[in-house]
């Protein structure tokens, strides 16, 4: 007899922790946190990709679960902006459409590939220099042999000898030419390849919308700040109020808009006080250095009063949009505690929430 079996649970069942991804130093933020209350928010979020998924007839498979993930829960754009373009033009989404969604995202990304690629390039210049290098001490020592040599012949043979001394330096003087050009030519492509290294390294530790840090950038900057000797860092979730709304009446282009908007807005504000970074769609994570959480939260908590007092307007349009207000959590990074931290800042943040929005709470 046919079972029927919700695709929430075939969606659960399917989704072993190893097809979790990696763990970052902040793993424990991304488990469902059941005592914030935001278990029912992933488990919607399970439905709806479930949902998709099955609506659409596609395989339950890592490439369509990440797409299904970011088309629902918006947190990729491009992909979800790619997702829907498909949607529109009427055509149904198959396996395929989604592997070369998935694909063309990819390719603006440093892949593992594109890093491969470089160092490879970079070793291979390595042993040009060294094979360079060698060459070149092996001509010095024979230019030096071969005119030892003829001077010892000066005596007997004074004319021969400086013939051949002669020749023997044009030689040496054309393949140090040769040897100079070739070491701009590697000079000219180590140059290209630091600024290739560069670029991809700020690729790797920046949004492409809002140009702020990326969650990877506010790691490695969070695990800077607990190296370093200093107070104990304060970190605050910001999360935009009611953003959907935000995108369902003004679109989405609209959205991006506003949200770089508030990305210049924190930055600007908080200045020097605090490193401000894009940690998903719409939720903005701080680091204080050298403020504890209730000098973070009362900082924080003007930049809110100031963003409120805001009106936006459509810049598309000249449609006022009105003001717009953001939530956030803010607590000590104690120790190296980060998960616990990033759980207690998440917490705060839901607590701000649940009581009204547009507010800053200091974890306990
Ligand atoms: P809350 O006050 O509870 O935070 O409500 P909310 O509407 O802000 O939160 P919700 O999580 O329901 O919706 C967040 C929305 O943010 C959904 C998603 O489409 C949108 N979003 C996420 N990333 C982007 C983006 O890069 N661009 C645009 N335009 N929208 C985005
Ligand atoms: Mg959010
Ligand atoms: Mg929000």
């Amino acid at each position: 007899m046919p079972t029927s079996v919700s695709p929430r649970h075939r969606l659960l069942a399917w989704l072993s922790p190893d097809a979790a991804g990696a763990p970052t130093v902040v793993a424990d933020h991304d488990q469902p946190a059941r005592d914030s209350g935001r278990g029912a928010v992933h488990r919607r979020l399970y439905d709806d990709i479930g949902e998709f998924l099955f609506r659409n007839g596609l395989a339950p498979s890592p490439t369509n679960f990440a797409v299904a993930h970011a088309y629902i829960s918006g947190e990729d754009w491009d992909i979800a902006q790619a997702v829907a373009a498909h949607i529109q033009g009427g055509a149904p989404l198959l396996d395929d459409d989604v592997a070369r969604i998935l694909e063309t995202r990819a390719a603006d990304e440093l892949t593992p590939e594109a890093l491969a690629q470089l160092a490879q390039t970079l070793e291979s210049g390595l042993v040009d220099y060294r094979l360079m290098i060698g060459e070149s001490r092996s001509n010095a020592t024979h230019f030096g042999d071969e005119l030892d040599r003829e001077a010892a012949n000066l005596d007997s043979d004074p004319a021969g000898a400086l013939h051949r001394i002669v020749t023997i330096t044009r030689e040496a003087v054309e393949k140090t030419r040769l040897m100079e050009e070739q070491l701009q030519r590697s000079q000219r492509e180590a140059d290209q390849l630091k600024a290739d290294l560069e670029s991809a390294r700020r690729a790797a530790e920046q949004d492409h919308l809002t140009g702020l840090p990326n969650r990877r950038s506010f790691e490695r900057h969070l695990r800077e700040a607990l190296a370093a000797d200093g107070p104990p860092p304060t970190l605050a979730l910001c999360d935009i109020d009611d953003f959907k709304q935000i995108n369902d009446r003004f679109g989405h282009p609209a959205g991006d808009r506003v949200l770089k908007f508030v990305a210049g807005f924190l930055e600007g504000q908080l200045g020097k006080s605090a490193l401000v970074s894009r940690y998903g769609g719409e939720e903005f994570a701080c680091l204080f250095r050298d403020a504890d959480t209730l000098e973070a939260r009362d900082l924080l908590d003007a930049v809110r009063e100031r963003l409120g007092a805001r009106s936006l307007v459509n810049q598309e349009t000249g449609e006022a949009m009105g003001s717009l207000t953001f939530s956030a959590g803010v607590a000590p990074v104690e120790g190296d505690r980060t998960a616990q931290a990033f759980h207690d800042a998440d917490h705060a943040l839901y607590t701000a929430k649940r009581s009204g929005k547009n507010m800053v709470i200091a974890a306990r």
